[in-house]
């Protein structure tokens, strides 16, 4: 038997304004009497079932601040039913308190053992009863606070993390982010010996294309430059981030040269498909140049080298006329000898 809260006319709305609610199991329906007024009585709300499994129905429907189980009990007796409640997640459960006539150790050692928190033994000691069901609901009370509060922590964390790492305006990864990202993949390929490719770009008359449409227009470029970018990786450790200003960079982990070439000329396809005019621009549209090196870290060689490197190489392609890509091997190269 159980008796739901509405049949005892009791709200199920969870509200923290509302009286604690306490769960009774017992198949004695004179104890389950006492205890529901006396509980009452202390201002509980009180919901009731008569064995075990009516007692896993009633938990799965009003979610109580506390359960009083009693051990003995037809159909499926206390500490199966404790033993069911331990398996929910542990800031989920509620305390559960035994309620036992047969005080020998072995039946305290198993109420324990299934998953109780606390027992009582019958004939009930009231005072008793009042004190351990205050405590136990405090503490749950105060381990469900815990669990908002770190819930609340982690989520706060995430949003940071998010927030440190990514560039503003364009939703990619920033400058702090490349950093550490290069830092890694550079260990990594040191590691296992394999080639890393760094491409720095930067866009073209870019200057003159905030004086002639703007600061505004300009910021939509680069968030249109930076997504038209980002859509060329696939790679899992593949990352573009803003380097600064009107500058990007790409890290492609466990690429060689060629494959940086390739990943160079999709995204010149991609910037073209945007056609953004740009009409200070000899080409009448906006056109990046691409700096492109590649190497195979040394434990000697550091990462800063590669962005030199590539620098070098994005100033030849700005040098040669813009709107190309120029590779440049040969400062790393001198490092790994
Ligand atoms: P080049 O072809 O040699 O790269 O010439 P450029 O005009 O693109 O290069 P320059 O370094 O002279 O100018 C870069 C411009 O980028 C100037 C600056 O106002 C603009 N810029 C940098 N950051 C931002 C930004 O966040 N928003 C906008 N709208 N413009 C930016
Ligand atoms: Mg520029
Ligand atoms: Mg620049």
């Amino acid at each position: 038997m159980y008796q739901s809260l509405e049949q005892s006319g009791i709200s199920t709305t969870p509200s923290s304004e509302q009286p604690s609610l306490i769960l009774i199991v017992d198949d004695d329906a004179l104890i389950r009497l006492q205890l529901r007024l006396y509980l009452q009585k202390e201002q509980y709300r009180v919901a009731e079932a008569s064995d075990g499994l009516a007692g896993l129905a009633a938990y799965e429907e009003v979610h109580p601040d506390l359960i009083l189980v009693d051990a003995v009990m037809p159909t499926m007796d206390g500490f199966a039913c404790c033993q069911k409640l331990s398996e929910v997640p542990e800031s989920d459960r509620p305390p559960i308190l035994m309620i036992t006539s047969l005080e020998d150790k072995e039946s305290v050692d198993r109420a324990f053992a299934a998953g109780a928190d606390d027992y009582i033994t019958k004939p009930i000691h009231w005072a008793v009863l009042r004190q351990r069901v205050r405590r136990l609901i405090q503490q749950f009370h105060l381990q469900q606070q815990q669990t908002l509060l770190y819930k609340q922590l982690e989520a706060a964390n995430q949003q940071l993390q998010y927030l440190a790492s990514t560039d503003s305006l364009t939703q990619i990864a920033n400058r702090r982010q490349f950093d550490q990202q290069l830092g890694q993949e550079w260990r990594r390929m040191t590691r296992e010996r394999i080639p890393l490719s760094l491409i720095l770009c930067d866009i073209d008359f870019f200057k003159n294309y905030n004086d002639t449409y703007g600061h505004q227009a300009g910021d939509v470029c680069l968030q249109q430059v930076a997504a038209a970018l980002n859509r060329s990786i696939n790679r899992a450790g593949d990352l573009v981030a803003r380097y600064g200003g009107e500058e990007f960079v790409v890290i492609l982990p466990n690429t060689e040269l060629e494959g940086a070439v390739q990943i160079v000329k999709q995204m010149q396809a991609g910037i073209q498909a945007l056609a953004i005019v740009n009409k200070s621009s000899p080409n009448n549209c906006i056109t990046l140049s691409f700096g492109i090196t590649s190497a195979v870290p040394t434990p000697e060689s550091l990462p800063e080298t590669l962005i030199t490197a590539a620098d070098a190489a994005l100033y030849q392609a700005k040098a040669q006329g813009r709107n190309t890509f120029c590779i440049n091997i040969h400062t790393v190269n001198e490092l790994n000898r």
